[in-house]
């Protein structure tokens, strides 16, 4: 039989700072925000305390001082250095597979029995976190859909579930729609007003009664949850929108200089996750923020430009970040915060050929495939381009920031025997 699967890592975030402090493990340890906001990953340990995910800080004070919640600031180039090990790793075991997030991936593979499949699956969990060190969990089905709750129960038996056609009617009548992929919220609230509450509930409905109530989304669901594929494992990844980029500063920051060291930064923290996903940008802004309180607070804004060609050029790209921090930059407003944010994407191996090539040539610089190399050997932005002062004066210090084992030198784990 073929199946679908999912695989995912546990609790990446938080699994991903354990690796370099394997003294946290069994620990209760918190991820949060960039900004130090809010809770975006946590252990088992502090799940089972009741923490919920996205809950702001101040509010967990308390517990994290009374629990001894170890909290550590995102530390966004080590998850994402971590993740490709991790789909490197899959790519070897699993040919078949499509990226979904920065930690899971959908998979297809075929057996000849549950048995044989499970033993199979049980093999690949072992080696992936014996050759990354990441744990994570594989589940297979029927469909993406049921694949996804199968990895539900995954992550409470041990890392591995296979649901054969047998298993899955069996649980139906006992899963509320509410645990399945994609149904929460306004949706859920609207099966539950048509009366269908678990699984079973919508796979007995008829499917005319279905496609008049909730459309071609409730069709496939209910074709997905009855063990029809609707939705293919595709090795393209969906293209994302926009990528942004942006941060606090440390101080206010009045110098030009430094205001463009950090839109160089933020745009090669950008540019570098465009080219990793092989696309091109359209539309580039950059924004610069004052102070929330005081005389400046309507100082600040955000420009951009539209290219009409898309481009994944990082020389291209500066010149023209730089040009907008001129224009906007306002020698007599302290800085609180700057950004950068691109959007308009299109695949690299599309030729898109412009219209107005005279007037907007893009040109293009090997320095980026130097950089790319740079980055794919030594962690991103270990080479700088663009940077006007020799200090990071503008960066703000996330202070429980793990160090920076896997892409920088001087951050590497020092290990004494
Ligand atoms: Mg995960």
């Amino acid at each position: 039989m073929n199946y679908i699967g999912v695989i995912d890592c546990n609790n990446f975030f938080v699994s991903c700072e354990r690796l370099f402090r394997p003294d946290l493990v069994g620990k209760p340890v918190v991820v949060l925000s960039s900004n130090d906001g809010c809770v975006v990953a946590r252990s088992q340990e502090v799940k089972d305390m009741g923490v919920p995910m996205g809950v702001p800080i101040f509010q967990i004070k308390d517990m994290i001082k009374d629990k001894g919640i170890i909290t550590f600031s995102s530390h966004f180039a080590l998850y994402r250095d971590i993740s490709s090990r991790v789909f490197t790793v899959v790519k070897t075991l699993l040919p078949t597979r499509e990226i979904y997030s920065i930690d899971e991936a959908f998979f297809t593979i075929s057996a000849h029995s549950k048995a044989e499949l499970e033993a199979t699956l049980r093999a690949m969990k072992i080696e992936i976190e014996r050759q990354v060190g990441i744990p994570v969990s594989l589940a297979v089905a029927a469909t993406k859909t049921q694949a996804k709750y199968a990895n539900r129960l995954a992550k409470k038996s041990g890392g591995v579930t296979v649901l054969d056609p047998a298993d899955w009617e069996a649980l139906t009548p006992m899963i509320p729609l509410q645990n399945i992929w994609g149904v929460g919220g306004k949706l859920e609230m609207r099966y539950k007003n048509a009366g269908l509450v678990t699984v079973a509930d919508l796979i007995a409905c008829p499917k005319s009664r279905i496609a008049s109530m909730f459309g071609i989304v409730g069709v496939r669901l209910q074709a997905e949850l009855a063990g029809m594929p609707m939705y293919a494992v595709s090795e393209v990844h969906a293209p994302q929108k926009s990528i942004m980029s942006s941060r606090s500063f440390e101080k206010n920051v009045t110098e030009i200089a430094v205001v463009k060291d950090a839109v160089a930064y933020h745009l090669r923290q950008v540019v570098a996750e465009l080219r990793h996903l092989r696309l091109k940008t359209k539309n580039l802004s950059i924004f610069l923020g004052t102070s929330r309180h005081g005389d400046y607070l309507l100082r600040g804004g955000s420009l951009g430009v539209e290219n009409m060609t898309p481009t994944d050029d990082i020389v291209f790209l500066l010149k023209q970040a730089f040009a907008l921090v001129d224009r906007l930059y306002d020698a007599e407003v302290p800085y609180k915060k700057a950004g950068v944010y691109i959007s308009g994407f299109s695949p690299k191996t599309v030729i898109q050929q412009s219209l107005f090539t005279d007037t907007d040539e893009v040109t293009y610089s090997p320095i980026n495939d130097l950089l790319d190399g740079f980055n794919a050997r030594y962690g991103a932005d270990m080479v700088t381009i663009g940077t006007h002062t020799k200090e990071r004066k503008w960066q703000s210090k996330s202070e429980q920031k793990s160090p920076a084992y896997t892409t920088r030198w001087s951050d590497l784990a020092v290990v004494k025997t």
